[in-house]
């Protein structure tokens, strides 16, 4: 064992070329812009994810990116902790530059990412979650553990 963690850098382009694909798993507490929205507790939140490689439907060089788990958020209806399930897949586009980036922006619906240096799959599951979590998340119908 050695070094913070698993390393989860990846080379987008090359993924994309080869049609491979990586995965690996995060713990979603460790995530900064995720750790505020989750319940207190030192219980880890695993996130499991695979990025794969290969093209668009307009051929263009793309990765998707896979998150599955279960993040532990706070009721907004009664504080108490809710166990929100996460499973999607995102397809994002690569860009070389500044301008790709720019361009594929505004030429597509979709997201695009820049990749002129290694991506890391935490920053990527980081943002999926981000746009993936509820802003206001409540227990469906009642809320439990009313005493
Ligand atoms: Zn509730």
């Amino acid at each position: 064992m050695s070094g913070p963690g698993p390393d989860s850098r990846f080379d987008a382009f090359k993924l994309a070329a080869r049609a491979s694909s990586v995965s690996g798993s995060v713990d979603a507490r460790r995530l900064p812009n995720v750790a505020d929205s989750l319940a207190p507790g030192d219980d880890p939140a695993p996130i499991a994810w695979t990025v794969e490689g290969g093209a668009s439907a307009e051929g263009r060089p793309a990765i998707s990116i896979a998150i599955e788990g279960v993040v532990p958020l706070v009721c907004q209806r009664c504080l108490a902790r809710l166990d929100w399930p996460v499973s999607q897949r995102t397809e994002v586009l690569l860009a070389h530059d500044e301008g790709e980036l720019e361009r594929l922006d505004a030429e597509t619906e979709g997201e695009v990412v820049l990749a002129d240096q290694q991506l890391d799959a935490a920053t990527l599951v980081e943002v999926e979650l981000v746009l993936t979590l509820p802003f206001a998340p409540r227990h469906e119908g009642e809320c439990p553990g009313r005493q």
